[in-house]
Order: structure tokens, then sequence, then C-alpha cells
């Protein structure tokens, strides 16, 4: 198969400590890295590190960064996220509400450029009070997250041996995710009989057919799951015609499926949905995920369940434990007014300090581990 993606593993320098917050979350914003164009970020962060590995290949344009400070064989939290981000780029810009409360906007700003900002002070902070509990601390930051998946996906060949938890970053308001739901595309193709637009009644009109299924799509009852919810379709693309006087013989549209329940299931109940006719094909476009389960910290900071997906369905060692918190609202990624306040941004900081050293100390444990354990004992 052919690979996209490498992954780069640096060990983590000095040069992170002077960074302060607010400096580190500007710094990447302005480097933008719409997917599949990430270089000048990942650059940015691989000179972030003191020490870099004087084999890096620059030929090739697309890598993940993996760094740890000392030994990678010494690693069991990975801190997670993407540097890639959504089109269309924007512009870094500082700002104050109404209220008073100052902000950031910018592509990136918490998705997820504001987590990768706060998962490295953090684990600043905690360097200068534990050098040896950092030592079990790395980072990973993926790429093609927003729709291509491929950086997670090639990450898994180089995970260290002994990694026992992935901690992603995701804007999530600094509740843990216990769920995510799935993802899903299909295409809608209509077909039709051209004619000239003039005498319209001897074609088939493609866009009339496609509108048609497109319409009846939002009555179609698709499976739900009590936890997460659901399923839900948008049309996100459509094309069709080729010619000002000419009824089109051809149309489609791309529409995306969040899942709650798993991807073969979802398909099915579209095919039985009565939307396919003579004129109209549905056609599977996209590698399916499903949704996916993730682990939570018990007595610890409050749960709930997230429709939007990540690319945490590639992680699929049973003993590694995957954890999603992040700062921030996903209210606001993906938009055009793309923001997170910096108070946000400095309670993520304090989020990933506590869990990181946590999970390290024995303080925070991942719900059901220990039931697990006595089991084994017994
Ligand atoms: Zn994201």
């Amino acid at each position: 198969m052919l690979k996209f993606v490498s992954t780069l593993a640096v060990a983590i320098g000095v040069a992170l400590a002077n960074k302060e917050l607010f400096s580190l979350h500007k710094d990447l914003i302005i480097r933008p890295s719409i997917t599949r164009n990430e270089t000048l970020a990942v650059d940015f962060l691989i000179e972030l590190q003191d020490v870099i590995n004087p084999n890096v290949d620059r030929s090739i344009r697309r890598q993940n960064l993996f760094a740890y400070l000392d030994n990678p064989e010494d690693v069991k939290i990975l801190l997670n996220s993407h540097i890639d981000v959504l089109p269309p780029y924007f512009e870094y810009k500082e700002a104050v509400d109404d209220q008073g409360r100052e902000l950031i906007y910018g592509r990136g700003a918490n998705d997820a450029k504001g987590q990768i900002a706060a998962q490295i002070i953090a684990v600043e902070e905690l360097r200068k009070k534990n050098q040896e509990i950092v030592k079990k601390v790395g980072f990973l930051y993926d790429l093609g997250e927003e729709g291509l998946y491929d950086g997670a996906t090639s990450a898994q060949e180089i995970l260290p041996q002994n990694l026992e938890y992935v901690i992603a970053g995701e804007p999530t308001e600094l509740f843990q995710i216990s769920s995510h739901k799935g993802n899903m595309g299909f295409e809608i193709r209509a077909k039709g009989l051209a004619a000239h637009s003039s005498s319209p009644h001897w074609g088939v009109n493609a866009i009339e057919k496609l509108s048609e299924a497109i319409l009846k799509l939002e009555s179609v009852a698709l499976p739900q799951d009590k936890i997460l919810g659901d399923t839900t379709t948008a049309v996100t693309k459509i094309k069709g015609g080729t010619a000002v006087n000419k009824v089109p013989d051809e149309a489609t549209a791309y529409v995306n499926v969040r899942t709650s329940v798993p991807s073969e299931e979802t398909w099915k109940a579209l095919k039985e949905s009565g939307l396919e006719s003579e004129w109209i094909d549905l056609i599977l476009v996209d590698d399916s995920h499903d949704p996916v389960t993730l682990d939570t910290i018990e007595n610890w900071r409050p749960s709930q369940t997230m429709p939007v997906g990540t690319d945490l369905f590639a992680w699929k060692q049973p003993t590694v434990k995957k954890i999603l918190i992040g700062c921030g609202s996903s209210g606001s990624a993906h938009k055009l007014d793309e923001h997170i306040y910096k108070q946000e941004l400095l309670d993520g900081v304090d989020m990933y300090v506590e869990l990181v050293e946590g999970l390290l100390t024995g303080k925070l444990k991942v719900a059901g581990e220990h039931t697990k354990h006595e089991k084994d004992e017994l």
C-alpha cells in the first residue's frame, strides 16, 4: 500500500519551556495547515523541539510528529491531537466580548490548535514539578483528521510498546466523552434522459430526480442508539448538468452520515428505504467508521456523548485506553467565527496537568479499571 504519511520521532527539548501558552497558540494558528498542506505547522512544531532528528527526511511532505522526553519506550501516556484544519484559512485575531472576556479567533483556534497548545504547556508545567514523571509522557500530533484519517492510521505503526493511554484533545468544553458517533459517506446518483431544454418532456431530468430523492431522504427512518441517539444525514455536495440548454442526464449528491449504530446496519436501512429506483442509485463512496466507545475517568469531570467523530477509531490496540477531552466549544469549530476564550485555554492546561499527573500517580483511574484488576486477582 502506498504510504502518504510518515511519523517523525523527536526528543522534546528545552525550547518548549520558553513558549508561553498564548504565544504558542498564536504561532500555531498563523501557520495555515489545511488538510494535505500541513507542512508549515508541522515544521514549526519540529523546530520547537530542541533536539531535532538530523535524519529528518524533508522530501516527505506530510509527517506526523511523535515527541518524547528521553526514551520512546518509557512513554505510557500520549497526548494527541491533529495538526490539520478545515478550509478556509482565516487569520488570527484577538478580541474582547461584550462581557469583557478575551477571546481568540482564527482557523484551528479550538479545533485543534488550542488543544495542542494547552497540552504542550501542561507538560511544561508538569516538567517543572517533576522531571521524572514527564519521561512517561509523549506527544503525537497527526495529520488528516479532518476527513482523510491517514495520519492516525499510519501512526499506529510506531506506537511505543508500553503505551497505556492516549488522551485525544478536541473541543469538548472539558467534558469527558464516553462515546462518539461513526461516519459514513454515500452518493445519491440520479440518471436521466438527455433532451433539448426547449422540449423537456422528451427527456428525464436527472436534477429533478435527484431533488426528489434528497427530499425523500429526510423522511427515511434510520437506526438509533439508546446512548448516541439519532443517526443523522446531511447533503454536503451536489453536482449535475453540463449545459444551460440541455436536460441533464446525470446528477449526484454526496451525503454525510453520522451513525449511532454500526455502519453496516445503517447502510442496510438506507438500501431498504425505497430511495433507490430505476433512476436513483445509492453508492457507498468512503470508508465507513463505526461509532467509538471511549474510556472515562471515574469520580472526575462529567461525561457526555459527542455527535462529532474523531480519528480515534484508528486506535485498535485493546490494551490502550482512549480518553477524549479538551477545552473550548465544538459549537464554533469548523465555522467562520471559530474562536476560543483565553480562560478556556488556561482551564485546558490545568485539566491536562491534572489528568496526566492523576493517571501516572494512580490518583485518577479509568472507570472499570480496578474492578478488572480485582477480578484478575481473585
Ligand atoms: Zn478536531
